[in-house]
């Protein structure tokens, strides 16, 4: 491994030696608990996860974690896919995808993708410029994580009529490689041809409590489920749905875009915080989430 890399990989050997005993501990409790919603976004953004990066001990660390809960969220194991990304220093480098599977009454399934990763210490795409320091990611994309592993729980729990792939993919940040990888798996496995929609959550937790905003970017082409105009379910949650048209070449949609898939890229929006350090827990709007969840529940998932 490359001279930079091993700094960060050394230092962040020490600080996660604790994390990685307390994980080892944790691994037969994991079916019994599942820490809250509310927790797992704290946990992955604590610093001794680094901000999440893809390619780093950090990110390995984190993917053992994420697959852990998504065990205890499905109550089986989800399948590690591994794949090569190249790193903002031309570098190649190793990340990892896990994907949970949830059989369903059909063999018709639901994708749900969130990304994991995040941008470690810094690095070009950071916008807090100069500053060496742990970027934790709250909304992006720890939000989106600790979402879908609501939705896996809670659909577990229920009868369900189609069949669910829950997605956390990671090296996003250093360019949507692990949607594409995602797709690729979706590909090989045969699954693109039973998928009825993709649905990425990125940033889902900055909800404003003035506007209740929830963005949902589609293709020009694809039909939105459960919209503003079928006024039956709007009782079953409480947001605003705002659809923006746009091709998705800038979201991990993109892949699944261009494989014909309906694809839908989920959010409640930018703001001054991103891809800063002061992308922090506390200023998440947990309430909104859990309206996104309702929203999602209300018009995507049966
Ligand atoms: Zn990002």
């Amino acid at each position: 491994m490359e001279r930079t890399s091993q700094n960060l990989l050394g230092r962040g050997r020490a600080a996660l030696l604790p994390l990685l005993i307390f994980l080892a501990g944790s691994h037969l409790s994991a079916q019994k608990s599942l820490p809250s919603l509310e927790e797992r976004i704290r946990i992955l953004c604590a610093d001794s996860l680094e901000g999440r990066r893809a390619g780093t001990v950090s990110e390995r660390i984190t993917v053992r974690l994420v697959a852990e809960w998504m065990t205890s969220a499905i109550q089986r194991p989800p399948i590690i896919d591994t794949f090569a990304f190249m790193d903002e220093d031309s570098l190649w480098r190793k990340s990892y995808n896990v994907y949970g599977i949830l059989p369903g009454e059909v063999d018709s399934f639901i994708v749900l993708i969130a990304h994991y990763d995040h941008l470690g210490w810094g690095g070009i795409r950071s916008r807090s410029i100069g500053r060496h320091s742990v970027h934790p990611g709250a909304d992006d994309n720890a939000s989106g994580v600790s979402l879908i592993i609501e939705i896996a729980a809670s659909l577990a729990r229920n009868l369900r009529r189609n069949s669910y792939l829950f997605a956390l993919i990671s090296a996003h940040e250093p360019g949507l490689w692990g949607s594409q990888q995602a797709a690729k798996f979706l590909r090989e496995k045969r699954y693109d041809k039973k998928t009825l929609a993709v649905v990425v959550l990125d940033m889902v937790g900055r909800m404003s409590p003035e506007s209740s905003k929830l963005y949902i970017y589609h293709p020009p082409s694809h039909n939105i489920p459960c919209t503003m105009r079928s006024t039956s379910r709007q009782t079953l949650y409480s947001l605003t749905p705002k659809l923006e048209e746009s091709d998705l070449r800038f979201s991990d949609c993109f892949a699944f875009v261009e494989m014909g898939l309906p694809c839908f890229l989920i959010t409640t929006g930018y703001h001054d915080d991103y891809h800063r350090i002061s992308d922090t827990p506390d200023k998440l709007n947990y309430e909104g989430i859990y309206r996104v969840f309702d929203y999602l529940r209300a018009c995507y998932l049966e």
